[in-house]
């Protein structure tokens, strides 16, 4: 597929899975436009799934998540280009970049190594200089870099992790998906002036949160 088919194939996964089921961030949308995609899912599933309206496998049992389930959560985020991002959950990097794109500094968290080198050489060829790769337990947060404008979950907790939300910033936001291991809600939870606020944003399905703060395997 020649990059100007590929084009067109994000356009309609823009116009189609975003827009027309009600996504109208325009920020969210102009970036997930232009951030290619399908250099972040498997060459082994390309073209057929780099724009598909699901998530896709990316090894290691993991998944790249749909962009309807991206865009959604990046947009409960209201980013802005000045905040500092916690992502836990680095997957692919599709998430990260698209973060990078509307904020000031990310910080991504995976705890599989095969994912976190892959998706830190890709970000680096991709040229996104403010995305910090790191390899380790997300569920713990990153203490030395708190507090966080926005912490967004790519994986499915149990409960939301205290520590976690201790580690936003007074006006910051958190998007989280929490329930059992097959199915959850996404919540965007606030701490404003101290106090907390969850609002359900929409059922999913994510891979399992494992940590000393998640699911213990
Ligand atoms: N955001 C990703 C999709 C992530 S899939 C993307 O855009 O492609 C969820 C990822 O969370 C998996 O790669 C999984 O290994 C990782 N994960 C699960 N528990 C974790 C933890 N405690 N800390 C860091 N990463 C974790």
């Amino acid at each position: 597929m020649s990059q100007d088919e590929f084009r067109a194939a994000r356009h309609d996964m823009v116009d189609y899975q975003l827009r027309r089921r009600g996504i109208r961030d325009e920020a969210v949308l102009e970036v997930m436009e232009h951030v290619p995609r399908h250099r972040f899912v498997p060459e082994s599933r390309r073209p057929a799934e780099a724009y598909s309206d699901g998530p896709v496998p990316i090894g290691s049992s993991q998944t790249i998540s749909q962009p309807y389930m991206v865009a959604l959560m990046t947009a409960a985020l209201e980013l802005k280009k000045t905040d500092k991002v916690l992502e836990i959950g680095t997957g692919s990097g599709y998430q990260a970049a698209i973060c990078a794109e509307l904020a000031g500094t990310v910080y991504t968290i995976e705890r599989i190594p095969e994912l976190h080198n892959c998706a830190r050489e890709l970000l680096l060829e991709l040229g996104y200089e403010n995305i910090n790769c790191i390899l380790g337990d997300g569920t713990i947060g990153l203490a030395e870099h708190a507090p966080f404008d926005a912490i967004i979950v790519t994986a499915g907790a149990p409960t939301v992790p205290g520590f976690l939300e201790k580690q936003l910033a007074p006006d910051g936001r958190m998007v989280i998906p929490v329930g059992d291991r097959m199915s959850q809600v996404c919540l965007k939870v606030t701490d404003r002036s101290g106090k907390h606020h969850e609002e359900r944003l929409t059922a999913c399905t994510f891979v399992p949160l494992i940590g000393r703060h998640g699911w213990n395997k």
